[in-house]
């Protein structure tokens, strides 16, 4: 079988423990022993008909390796096991990947790029995407090229300024509810009438040490505990709310209704559109204090009221994240 690069690690840093320099094709050839990699699988070309997958594979996991001064590389073409890599292995791992070589600060500073001169240039983006690299993030986590201040030599991007979006998409995560709402003095939406809404969250900004712009988990979890005071509740714009003795009187197409507090969501916005209602979502999630927005650089809010049909709110801010 053809090994992802992960897999290649353990095993290439086992070959290097008896602290032998190897050359690369030495590598290959353990790699290809350990995993059985027949003949067929040795010759299968990248798509792009330069390079050879699991020699490809191998080479990634030797850069990896080699950012995080696990190995080293005394002359090119020739590597060697460092001492962080001997350790490494006293420990025993039973596996050895992107996540265990995070814990070193050479590899989460080359993996996060703040350190320009180790970017990996795009050719070597390209072939990453033919390593079955583990997302850490899961699908809804992409990398985004800003062209905004590129230069275009021949036809090839001479200089790429990355950032990076996560994006949730409540209809499928479970972020939403159900509220019914009026819009007042609009025709049709001036009745009272409900909705199943849904929360789109776009944030957009620099990776932290994990790796991460923000914890999918994390920003979902303080969206939802807002979403908490609007679930199964008529929302009413503040203004047009008239509360006494416990009852909560406005007005409405087909003329006033009185519902008692407790049905209520009274919030402070102009209306209870879709926008609005995303704005006001917006701004308590910027005004949550136990959120680390130090590296977004953007984040926007949508609230789907029908399928296929969004309100956004979006705020931009200055990324404190290098
Ligand atoms: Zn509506």
């Amino acid at each position: 079988m053809i090994p992802n690069f992960e897999e290649t690690m353990l095993p290439t840093l086992r070959f290097l423990s008896d602290r032998e320099e190897r050359r690369t094709s030495a590598i290959y050839g353990e790699v290809y022993r350990v995993f059985s990699v027949t003949a067929e699988e040795r010759r299968r070309l990248q798509p792009s008909g330069q390079d050879l997958i699991v020699q490809n594979r191998i080479r990634w996991a030797l850069l990896y390796m080699k950012k995080a001064k696990v190995i080293e590389a005394p002359r090119h073409g020739v590597v060697r096991i460092a001492s962080r890599g001997l350790s490494l292995l006293e420990s025993h791992p039973s596996k050895v990947d992107v996540d265990t070589l995070m814990k070193y600060p050479e590899f989460r500073e080359f993996r996060t790029g703040t350190d320009a001169k180790h970017h990996p240039k795009k050719s070597d983006d390209f072939l990453m995407g033919e390593t079955n690299a583990k997302s850490v993030r899961g699908t809804s986590s992409v990398t985004k090229i800003s062209a905004s201040k590129e230069t275009v030599h021949n036809g090839s991007w001479n200089r790429a300024e990355k950032t990076h979006v996560v994006d949730v998409d409540g209809a499928r995560t479970n972020l939403g509810f159900s509220a019914a709402h009026f819009i007042s003095g609009h025709d049709p939406c001036g009745r009272l009438h409900g909705h199943n809404f849904c929360v789109k969250v776009n944030v957009e900004g620099r990776p932290d040490e994990y790796g991460m712009v923000v914890d999918f988990f994390t920003i979902e979890g303080a969206i939802r505990s807002i979403l908490t005071d609007m679930d199964h509740k008529i929302l009413i714009a503040k203004r047009h709310a008239i509360v006494a003795d416990g009852i909560v009187r406005f007005m409405t197409t087909d003329g006033e209704i009185r519902v008692p507090r407790d049905a209520v969501a009274i919030l402070d916005v102009k209306e209870t559109t879709s926008e609005l209602l995303a704005d006001h979502i917006l701004s308590k999630v910027l005004a949550n204090s136990d959120l680390d927005l130090g590296g977004i650089s953007s984040i926007a809010v949508g609230i789907t009221e029908s399928d296929g049909r969004v309100g956004w709110s979006k705020m931009c801010l200055r990324s404190k994240r290098a």
